[in-house]
């Protein structure tokens, strides 16, 4: 009996401790699920926060897709043809020869404290017309014979970069497949960086390079513009009416890319949204604008490698007689077309943007159209924000903000309450985003 009491006793403790155990894991696990749900929590938290870095570097790699490097940045000061003209345009020998008069010129000049400010490389002992790709006698339609080396890895977008051209203009691009390479053509390679001689050279074969770097739709319509005949828009004749060049801030030994041109405009008026056109801070040496537009609010327009603009392919069309070309299989009266206006394939007119009617004659609004942002301030409390604020303003936008006091006795004040910007590249400059604000003078400024 005594010893049943006692394995009782004993039974009893056991189960008094077990419920005690029981008890403390209880607890023990109330401690441990809200833990659990703490750290859930903060797990979705991180989740949130990854997923929101995943957006912004996605965002930020669109970005920087979206981000055209210039030309004068990818392209080497050298190729083994020779120097390269504005970035991207390969001289013969007698060309240099002319560019080198003009720079002993200046020269001389600055040696006396002069500055060669009407700086002209004119085109001398070349007439355009040499420069014009041939009629093919069977088709009728000027034609750009063409050759790929086999250095060339993407024939594909460069091939994309012609029917572009092909599908605007009279002219064509037509691969040499007889094996006759004894005949004027763009040899395409894939060379250090994109350039291309200014029209057809006449001779047998010219080179014309898509470097690694260059394969960009934009790139490449620009430089198949040289080959068919365009200069730099801004180095167009008239250009001084439409654009000032700050030498001051041009990079040393880089003030012969900024030479005016002998060009024939073809009655074509000059073109801020050219795709032949160079960006503001092209060859700069601080990052400040090296082009700046005489209206200071047309600034926003210059550099576009996205598209042909109507003046390009107007240019292209005029210089190879297009319209001629396409009238001759039109039954009837061509149309009279005005305002920039000329007739195309379909024996229609063409019309610049903002016109419209048969013949262009409605005039509706300006070449440029209405800019999305930007514009002149002369009020007090106005406030100026990024187009899709606070969101990311679109790619490629460009806003001109010119504040003016009417009162001219005071100077007009901002204040910044919230702004940001993309980090400077390695040398200094800005990247991607770029502000520049022009406070003493309206064509120069600082970033
Ligand atoms: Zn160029």
């Amino acid at each position: 009996m005594d010893g049943e009491m006692k394995e009782n006793e004993t039974l009893r403790e056991q189960i008094r401790s077990l419920e005690e155990a029981n008890k403390a894991q209880g607890q023990e696990r109330k401690e441990l699920e809200k833990r659990i749900k703490k750290l859930e929590g903060e797990k979705s938290q991180l989740e949130s926060r990854i997923s929101n870095q995943e957006d912004k570097n996605k965002q930020l790699n669109d970005n920087l897709k979206e981000l055209d490097l210039p030309l004068e940045l990818i392209n080497p000061p050298k190729t083994r043809k020779g120097n390269l003209m504005e970035g991207d345009i390969v001289l013969t020998h007698q060309q240099w020869a002319i560019v080198q008069e003009v720079l002993e010129e200046t020269k001389r000049l600055q040696s006396q404290g002069k500055e060669n400010t009407k700086i002209q490389a004119p085109r001398k002992g070349i007439s355009l017309d040499t420069l014009l790709w041939n009629t093919n006698s069977d088709t009728g339609w000027p034609t750009v014979y063409y050759k790929f080396a086999t250095s060339v890895t993407r024939k594909d977008l460069i091939r994309d970069a012609m029917t572009i051209w092909e599908g605007a203009t009279c002219v064509k691009f037509v691969k040499i497949t007889d094996g006759n390479y004894n005949r004027p053509h763009i040899n395409i390679i894939e060379g250090n960086g994109c350039w291309s001689y200014v029209g057809m050279m006449g001779i047998r074969g010219q080179l014309f390079s898509i470097g690694a770097n260059c394969y960009q739709e934009g790139i490449i319509l620009h430089e198949l513009g040289h080959a068919m005949g365009l200069y730099h828009e801004h180095s167009r004749t008239d250009r001084s009416q439409h654009i000032k060049i700050n030498y001051t801030n041009v990079n040393a030994g880089n003030e012969v890319n900024f030479f005016q041109k002998d060009t024939n405009n073809y009655d074509i008026p000059y073109d801020f949204t050219s795709i032949m056109h160079y960006r503001s801070t092209a060859f700069s040496k601080n990052g400040r604008s090296t082009i700046v537009t005489v209206n200071p609010l047309m600034q926003a327009y210059i550099g576009q490698r996205k598209y042909l603009s109507f003046r390009d392919i107007s240019i292209i069309n005029h210089m190879y007689d297009c319209p001629a070309i396409w009238g001759t299989s039109c039954t009837g009266s061509l149309p009279n077309c005005v305002n920039e206006g000329y007739v195309g394939k379909d024996c229609s007119c063409i019309c610049p943007p903002g016109t419209s009617g048969a013949t262009c004659e409605n005039k509706n609004e300006d070449y440029y159209g209405t800019p999305t942002c930007g514009g002149n301030i002369t009020q007090d409390g106005a406030i100026i924000t990024t187009p899709n604020y606070p969101g990311y303003y679109p790619a490629d936008t460009g806003c001109v903000w010119w504040i003016q006091s009417l009162d001219n006795c005071k100077r007009p004040a901002i204040t910044v309450e919230e702004f940001q910007l993309f980090t400077r590249m390695p040398n200094g400059q800005c990247a991607i985003d770029r502000l520049e604000v022009r406070t003493h003078t309206i064509y120069n400024g600082d970033e």
